[in-house]
């Protein structure tokens, strides 16, 4: 791709050219977030550059700098600084930044993978199902007793409590484990294969994620 005022080839981020400084045009509307940011594509990006770069580019695209630019120019700089505003917020954080980087690759993620009316989030990871099982029922009795008016039953708080401090530390694991699928993703080593298991990591993470916000939420009421 080539500057569309100097035609010399873009270097870095496609939304301004590194060597005559101009905003890019209306082609830019169709570069990804990887490219706005002029990184490469890949799951472990370094969080200290990627944000040096990011604050670079926003100083550089500010619309501030472009007031006696011609009207042109204006909108360029706005649509820029848009558009690496969306892929900041999106590739900063390391769980976006997959399943971004995996729909772009062409994988269906989340929802789409679990196809229509059929939420990934609502279904328990297989290992999971007993544990579920369980929570359920004691986050059933809890909600009862919420609405008889009674108070809860120690035991049954102390069991729920115990079970989102174990969920909460399986998010952490999947995160990990993502981390490490990403790195085998971006070494170029199986890459259907690390993308399937970081799908389905995500599967689960949603579904664990949902049901810890569950548990928490039902158990502050209790309180
Ligand atoms: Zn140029």
């Amino acid at each position: 791709m080539n500057c569309t005022s100097c035609q010399k080839p873009m270097q870095g981020s496609l939304l301004v050219c590194a060597a005559c400084g101009a905003v890019q045009g209306d082609g830019a509307a169709a570069i990804d977030y990887f490219q706005a940011l002029g990184v490469e594509r890949k799951f472990g990006l370094n969080a200290g550059d990627l944000e040096r770069e990011f604050h670079r580019l926003s100083r550089r695209l500010h619309p501030d700098r472009f007031v006696r630019a011609t009207a042109e120019e204006q909108q360029n700089s706005l649509r820029a600084t848009a558009l690496l505003n969306d892929a900041w917020r999106t590739l900063r954080d390391p769980v976006e930044r997959v399943e971004y980087l995996l729909k772009i690759e062409g994988h269906a993620v989340g929802e789409e993978h679990a196809g229509k009316g059929k939420s990934a989030e609502r279904q328990p990871p297989p290992d999971l199902l007993e544990e579920v099982f369980e929570l359920n029922m004691q986050l059933e009795e809890l909600r009862m007793s919420q609405k008889m008016g009674e108070t809860a039953e120690a035991s049954v708080v102390a069991d729920l409590t115990a079970a989102a401090t174990r969920f909460e530390a399986m998010l952490q694991t999947v995160d990990e484990r993502l981390a490490v699928e990403g790195a085998k993703w971006d070494s170029g080593e199986s890459r259907a294969q690390a993308a399937s298991r970081m799908i389905e990591l995500l599967d689960r993470r949603r579904y664990v994620r949902n049901l810890v916000r569950d548990v928490r939420e039902t158990l502050k009421t209790a309180a």
